[in-house]
C-alpha cells in the first residue's frame, strides 16, 4: 500500500516536471519571435526591427529616404 502511494507521488512529480520543462520550451520559443532586435533611426528616431534598417556609414535608418538625407 505505501509503495503504491510513493509510486503515485513519483508519478504526479514527473509529470509536474515535465510539463513545466514543456512551457518554459515553448515561452523561450515564442520570445525570440515575437522579439526581434529594435534599432532606432538616426533621422528621426523611430524604432524599427533590425530586418527592415537600413544601414548606410554605420548608422541604421528607418528607411532609404532618411539615409539619403544624410548623405553629403
Ligand atoms: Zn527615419
Amino acid at each position: 500500500m505505501a509503495i503504491r502511494l510513493v509510486f503515485i507521488i513519483m508519478f504526479a512529480l514527473s509529470c509536474v516536471f515535465l510539463i513545466r520543462k514543456y512551457k518554459a520550451m515553448r515561452s523561450q520559443k515564442t520570445r525570440n519571435i515575437t522579439e526581434p532586435k529594435i534599432l532606432a533611426c538616426a533621422d528621426c528616431g523611430v524604432y524599427v526591427p533590425e530586418s527592415d534598417a537600413v544601414r548606410r556609414h554605420g548608422r541604421v535608418y528607418c528607411s532609404s529616404m532618411h539615409a539619403e538625407n544624410h548623405e553629403v
